[in-house]
């Protein structure tokens, strides 16, 4: 039977698509997003459909709403947006989290919250399991985010001890798909715009840093799964396993878009992690999970998109 699901975040790049696949599934969809990186363009198919509704809300606010369900994806994700406003970005998850904590205690809701690979910090262990703490700076420009979002594990965690709040934890890795946001500032999207205007591919450091990209409908299934799932087992990583240096990512981008752009070396940013890979057995075993989208292909669906963006 259809439930009544809260998506925050539902007007950003990974909330659109799940608010499109949860309609879909005949469930009833409310859409919360201030709108910081959110647009209304990501979800204008959506708003005419049945069952759909829209609600401009900031998290750090609280809420009343009768919901089965909450998917809690409400913070800016690219680095250049967390870091705009870094105290809003931990109100965001501190305040809007016991918010949304507070709801789905109220209403007995179950509440997946958007966690991160960026718990893992710059990791001293790879690939990254579930059971690793971490490599973090605490008071560092990442910080806000990586900080903000451990502290959400958190509550979520204490929320359910002491509250026998039912929750998920998706620990998210790098994701990529359309309605990512053309000024968004992380590397996929930049590397894409960029090739398609024919302007130099702007890379971080050396290049040789890592990072595995999962494409956006993989990830909403995964997500959607651990949301369906049985019981609490602790956060679960989601994420694609193969691995790429930002060069090769570069020079893929460069043969996809059959631009004849160059590549521009600039300093990285500090704490940029040098490497990042999920171990998935978690949730290839309680989730009967897997990414199926390769790289090539997810990044020929992003460029089609960029196209026509950059296009009108
Ligand atoms: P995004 O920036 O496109 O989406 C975030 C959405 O949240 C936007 O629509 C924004 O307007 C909204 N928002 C921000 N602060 C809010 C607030 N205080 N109240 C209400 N709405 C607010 O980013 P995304 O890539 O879609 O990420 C969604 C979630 O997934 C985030 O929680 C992010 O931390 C997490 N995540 C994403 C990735 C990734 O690679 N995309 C990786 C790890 C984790
Ligand atoms: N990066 C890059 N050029 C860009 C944007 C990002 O080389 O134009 C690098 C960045 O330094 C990092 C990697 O790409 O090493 C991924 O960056 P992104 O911001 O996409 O995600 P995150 O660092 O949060 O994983």
């Amino acid at each position: 039977m259809g439930k009544r699901v809260l998506v925050t975040g539902g007007a950003g790049f990974i909330g659109s698509h799940l608010c499109r696949y949860l309609l879909a599934q005949g469930h009833e969809v409310l859409c919360l997003d201030n709108f910081f990186t959110g647009r209304k363009s990501n979800i204008d198919e959506l708003l005419d459909l049945h069952g759909f509704e829209l609600i401009r809300h900031d998290i750090t606010e609280s809420i009343l709403l009768e919901v089965d369900q909450i998917f809690n994806l409400a913070c800016p994700a690219s680095p250049v947006h967390y870091q705009y406003n870094p105290v809003k970005t931990v109100k965001t998850n501190v305040m809007g989290v016991i918010n949304m904590l507070g709801l789905a205690k109220r209403v007995r809701a179950r509440i997946l919250q958007a966690s991160t690979s960026e718990v893992y910090g710059d990791p001293k262990v790879h690939p990254q399991t579930e059971n690793y703490w971490g490599h973090v700076n605490p008071i560092g420009q990442r910080s806000c985010y990586d900080e903000g979002k451990r502290v959400a594990e958190t509550l979520m965690m204490d929320y359910h001890r002491q509250n026998q709040v039912d929750v998920r934890i998706a620990r998210i890795f790098n994701t990529y798909g359309p309605h990512m946001l053309v000024d968004d500032g992380r590397v996929v999207s930049n590397f894409i715009v960029q090739a398609l205007r024919g302007e130099d591919l702007t890379i971080y450091g050396d290049g040789r840093q890592t990072r595995s990209f999962c494409y956006v409908d993989d990830l909403v299934l995964g997500l959607t799964r651990l949301m369906e799932s049985p019981g609490f087992s602790g956060p679960v990583n989601l994420g694609n396993p193969c691995e790429f240096t930002m060069l090769e990512l570069a020079q893929l981008v460069l043969e996809l878009t059959g631009s004849a752009a160059g590549i521009s070396y600039l300093p990285l940013p500090a704490d940029d992690p040098v490497q990042r890979r999920p171990d998935i057995s978690k949730a290839e075993i309680e989730l009967d999970w897997t990414p199926k989208v390769q790289l090539r292909e997810g990044l020929q669906q992003v460029i089609s998109y960029f196209r026509r963006v950059l296009n009108s």
